[in-house]
């Protein structure tokens, strides 16, 4: 798939999950939700920079949030593209879109999932992103976040934005704007948060209609996702085992844009991922999705070991 295509479709499923109908309260929410996030970035963000010449950046390291903000950006991408072709006096036939990647930026830092890596892999390719890794192409040098973007707008001096997938729900997310420059001490350029309002019942409503490729690390309990010692599955979803309640997403999987019915589309687990969780005990988890209070979202989160 090209990036137009990959646009076209992600604009297709986002169209297709707002039309839905008489669904749950959560999908009703969601469509206000993803609403919220289109107006940011097609009224805001794009009147503001040019998607097209590489002033916005995307950061991604594969998890839930950016994920969903990574499908609802392409969609938003497609949309302004036809927008340009509906105004333009020639011919939509002669119009190309006119993006080959998308600017992305990926900071690595600390040791990740093996699982999470290939993910990223995976997703760079099926979304054509052009990923900066902070590893990969400035080794162990940067020490800290701020001065792997310091590395990353070195090498893309471009960049004015980059669309970042918080929430308010997110640790110091409750006082941050969809858009703001960076704070003292960071690197300059604009923050682009669309995805603030939202809530986890949400994310997850979104991202199993989707039926687009998730980390499979959240199959198995996890439901957020830091470094290899900082992270385990959470502990809300471990051992219920079959007095386990019903997860609240029946619709979203069964209505999935283009798998309709046919499941959950998360990714198998890396061998060594399997074997690390099977160290952990004989404790099963229950998928991620069946967590949705946003105050326990974190509790698989642990402090670094020293
Ligand atoms: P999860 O919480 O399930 O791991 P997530 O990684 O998308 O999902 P956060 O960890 O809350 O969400 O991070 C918020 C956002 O910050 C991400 O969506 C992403 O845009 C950005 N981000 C966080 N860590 C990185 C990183 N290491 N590299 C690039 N972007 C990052």
């Amino acid at each position: 798939m090209t990036l137009a295509d990959i646009s076209r479709h992600c604009y297709e499923l986002t169209q297709a999950y707002l039309g839905a109908q008489n669904a749950s309260s959560i999908v009703q929410e969601t469509q206000e939700a993803i609403r919220e996030t289109r107006a940011i970035i097609l009224t805001e963000v794009f009147s503001r920079w040019s998607p097209l010449n590489g002033e916005i950046s995307f950061s991604y390291n594969g998890g839930k949030d950016c994920q969903v903000l990574l499908l609802l950006y392409l969609g938003c991408l497609w949309e302004f593209f036809a927008l340009q072709v509906s105004r333009s006096q020639y011919a939509a036939a002669y119009q190309r879109f006119p993006l080959q990647n998308l600017f992305s930026v990926y900071i690595d830092l600390a040791e990740t999932f093996p699982s999470l890596e290939t993910f990223v892999d995976e997703t760079a390719a099926r979304y054509e992103l052009s990923l900066y890794s902070s590893r990969r192409e400035h080794g162990a040098q940067a020490s800290d976040m701020a001065a792997a973007f310091s590395d990353f707008l070195e090498r893309y001096p471009e960049t004015q934005a980059i669309l970042i997938g918080v929430r308010a729900t997110d640790p110091f997310g409750e006082t941050l704007k969809p858009v703001q420059k960076t704070d003292k001490g960071w690197p300059d350029f604009y923050r682009v948060q669309p995805l603030l309002h939202w809530r986890l019942a949400h994310v997850w409503s979104f991202l199993l209609y989707s039926g687009e490729p998730v980390c499979g690390l959240y199959e198995h309990g996890f439901t957020s996702i830091g470094s290899v010692d900082t992270t385990l599955p959470n502990p809300h979803l471990r051992g219920l085992g079959e007095t386990a309640p019903q997860h609240k997403f029946q619709w979203e999987v069964e209505h999935s844009y283009g798998i309709a019915g046919s499941g959950i589309n998360a990714r198998p687990l890396d061998p060594s991922d399997v074997s690390w969780l099977a160290a952990l005990g004989e404790d099963k988890y229950l998928p991620g999705w069946y967590l949705t209070d946003d105050s326990v979202e974190r509790a698989g989160r642990i402090k670094r070991k020293k």
